[in-house]
């Protein structure tokens, strides 16, 4: 028989935000370059981390499983250039991680969710960071241990994917790369999964149960923690940032589409159009749905609207 969170995690496989992922970009605009990371395949490394650091320390699989696959279905087209549009225009604000819970608690299933356990919901809502540097002060709580896992692991699959992305796109060379933190963390790609993965195990042993009274706590050791943060640093300043001046293009899209959109509420599909919902926020969940070349066509379209 399934468990409650093997029925979330084959819920949320068959859903339709799921299939969509394939279509959504993670950092560099996804329809441009075949090899890049999309939403999807960021979400599958995402689950594998998860689910090796889970196995290791006797946590529940399953469960970080789910969280893993769900916990960017809200993400916007464009990557995180698409969220801070919706969240200027939008007076209500938009987050990927709140869309995510919205996706799977109101939106699937014509407007009935797909009615998950409070824990896969929980670690889906609280996977966002707030804080500045990866475990800081503003780190965030999340309620379960797999949830917790499954945040650390969303930030080690991308701190790496995003390198051999940067590196394709041409925004940095290999040797550009902060040589304080790849003597830690290890010059490849496996290499730094491993020792980061490997890390987390090492550091959380105390949540296997092993020494009962002890409070568990999933972390990494502090010299691995500050190799991760120099990197997702230097992502930021030198790729993040870049990758977001040059989509001023995807930026417009979104303006567009949220406009006419908001003009033309009947041009909305009849799943969005919720009654207790206001136009603006039937809008913001049509277009956070979207895939990036639905949003390029839609805007394309738009301008043969009356
Ligand atoms: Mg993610």
């Amino acid at each position: 028989m399934r468990t409650a969170f093997q029925r979330d995690r084959d819920r949320i496989i068959h859903c339709k935000a799921f299939r969509r992922l394939k279509h959504k970009t993670q950092v560099f605009i996804a329809p441009l370059g075949d090899h890049y990371v999309t939403r999807l395949t960021h979400t599958l490394e995402v689950s594998q981390v998860a689910r090796s650091i889970a196995r290791a320390l006797n946590l529940n699989e399953d469960l970080a499983e789910a969280i893993s696959l769900g916990h960017d279905l809200g993400h916007t087209p464009f990557g995180h250039v698409g969220e801070e549009v919706l969240n200027s225009l939008y007076r209500e604000g938009f987050r990927h991680n709140e869309q995510s819970l919205r996706v799977v608690d109101v939106l699937e299933k014509d407007g009935h969710g797909l009615n998950l356990t409070w824990e896969v919901r929980d670690g889906i809502v609280n996977h966002a960071k707030t804080g500045a540097d990866i475990l800081d002060e503003k780190w965030g709580e999340v309620g379960t241990l797999e949830g917790q896992v499954c945040k650390l692991a969303d930030i080690i699959a991308y701190i790496n994917h995003d390198i051999g992305d940067a590196v394709r796109a041409g925004a940095i060379l290999d040797d550009d790369l902060p040589s304080q933190a790849m003597v830690i963390l290890g010059r490849s790609h496996s290499e730094r999964i491993n020792t980061l993965v490997s890390d987390v195990i090492d550091f959380s042993w105390v949540a296997t149960g092993a020494y009962s009274g002890e409070r568990p706590i999933i972390g990494m050791s502090p010299p691995v923690l500050e190799a991760a943060n120099i990197l997702r640093r230097f992502l930021f300043e030198r790729v993040y940032t870049v990758a977001r001046d040059e989509a001023e293009h995807a930026r417009e899209v979104v303006r567009v589409l949220y406009r006419s959109l908001i003009e033309h509420g009947e041009k909305l599909p009849a799943e969005y159009c919720r009654r207790e919902d206001s136009v603006e926020r039937r809008v913001v969940d049509y277009i956070a749905g979207m895939t990036d070349n639905y949003a390029l066509r839609m805007a394309e379209e738009i301008s043969s609207w009356a």
